[in-house]
């Protein structure tokens, strides 16, 4: 029996063949055939305190017997709670919960257009986002996500969408402009090739939107709650948001987003005028409740920090002995392997596979790791190992 599917009926956005996997433990994944794979994927930086965790099965167990969903006509108390705990870790006044990145940074710039225009006038609505930027597949994300790839055959998309060189001061300084509502910015770009923003890049951005009222968005929907060993990515770069979106990791697997706005911002904004059925359901929030207290530590994220320089003395000293790997990128256990050539990454993630080790891919060159944040040094030596054995 092969541990592939395919062609299953998914439409061709997918590819065609998947390896099936059955069940997963601690970093490790197990498919049908019982085939053992350390994970340095976690489901797209999904899977931060990695699979078969008793306590959060436990949560969700208890959670879906008491109440399941009741929509946003009502409260529940671990979605107030984990709100609560959220905007108590920055300078934020309320959370809007939805489901998905990209519903989180719609929420993002619904409020910052809605503040701009009651608080600098109507037509002061743009929005400004970097190259190699991803934000999501929606139609406003895919607007503020300038690779033609993710949206050549969608046009028209949202007007009020620009574009600008990452980390290129100059190029800033002459783009932005009061007529913006918002920047939105990943401190790391996570699926645009790892570039972290630079120190001056911060300083311009963060000189000109005080000067213009302008919202600062960081998406932290790939590098917030510790992966890069601060709580957010923001901190590790020293960004200053207005607003912060938050996703994958939220609820341990679970479908939760949300958006961190500012008193300022929620001050101007009216009954209904923003909502979701299900986003913030009382099994989601209960569990993310259990994921924020476990990674908002101080232990866990220098634990995470001082993973991060072993797997990185790894990567170095791979990059020292292989032709095939020419550079390090990336913070935290946001990290990335950057090869001679675009056409070497599918080659070396299957052969990866082959030997046990799942990878992801960043950019065009660079292959991507982001493990569970509880991983030991021991198995990401294992998938040091691997992947030297297979450059
Ligand atoms: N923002 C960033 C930085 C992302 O990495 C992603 C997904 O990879 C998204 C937004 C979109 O998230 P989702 O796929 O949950 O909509």
């Amino acid at each position: 029996m092969s541990p592939f599917i395919n062609n299953p009926p998914y439409p061709n956005n997918y590819g065609s063949e998947f390896l099936v996997i059955d069940r997963g433990e601690g970093c490790y994944l197990f498919d049908k055939k019982g085939n053992k794979y350390l994970d340095f994927g976690s489901g797209i930086a999904v899977n931060a305190l990695g699979y078969g965790r008793e306590d959060l099965a436990k949560t969700t167990y208890d959670q879906m017997l008491k109440l399941v969903h009741i929509s946003n006509l009502y409260a529940t108390e671990p979605a107030v709670e984990l709100a609560k705990k959220l905007v108590s870790t920055g300078d934020f006044a309320a959370v809007h919960f939805g489901n998905s990145g990209t519903e989180a940074n719609e929420a993002a710039f619904k409020y910052a257009r809605a503040y701009s225009q009651r608080v600098k006038g109507e037509g002061n609505y743009k929005i400004l986002s970097f190259s190699n930027a991803f934000h999501g597949r929606t139609f406003g994300t895919m607007s503020a996500t300038p690779k033609e790839k993710y949206k050549a055959p969608f046009y028209p998309l949202v007007p009020g969408f620009e574009t600008t060189t990452f980390n290129n001061v100059d190029e800033l300084k002459k783009v932005l402009n009061g007529s913006f509502a918002a920047v939105i910015i990943e401190p790391l770009q996570g699926e645009g090739g790892l570039e972290s923003v630079t120190k001056e890049f911060c300083e311009t951005l963060q000189n000109i939107c005080v000067a213009e009222n302008i919202l600062i968005i960081s998406d932290e929907v790939q590098t917030g709650l510790g992966r890069t060993g601060e709580l957010y990515g923001y901190q590790t770069f020293g960004l200053k948001p207005d607003i912060i979106t938050l996703s994958k990791p939220l609820a341990g697997g679970l479908p939760l987003s949300a958006t961190l706005i500012p008193s300022k911002v929620n001050d101007v904004i009216h009954v209904g005028e923003h909502g979701t059925t299900f986003g913030g359901g009382p099994v989601t929030t209960a569990v993310a409740l259990k994921v924020l207290d476990i990674i908002n530590n101080r232990d866990f994220l220098n634990n995470v920090k001082a993973l991060s320089k072993y797997f990185k003395n790894g990567l170095q000293q791979i990059v020292n002995s292989c032709d095939n790997a020419i550079g390090v990128k990336g913070e935290g256990l946001l990290l990335g392997l950057q090869l001679k050539s675009e056409d070497l990454v599918p080659q070396i993630m299957t052969k990866c596979r082959e030997n046990g080790l799942l990878v992801l891919r960043t950019g065009t060159d660079t292959l991507r790791f982001a493990p569970p944040l509880n991983i030991t040094t021991q198995d990401i030596q294992v998938g040091l190992d691997i992947l030297k054995k297979v450059l």
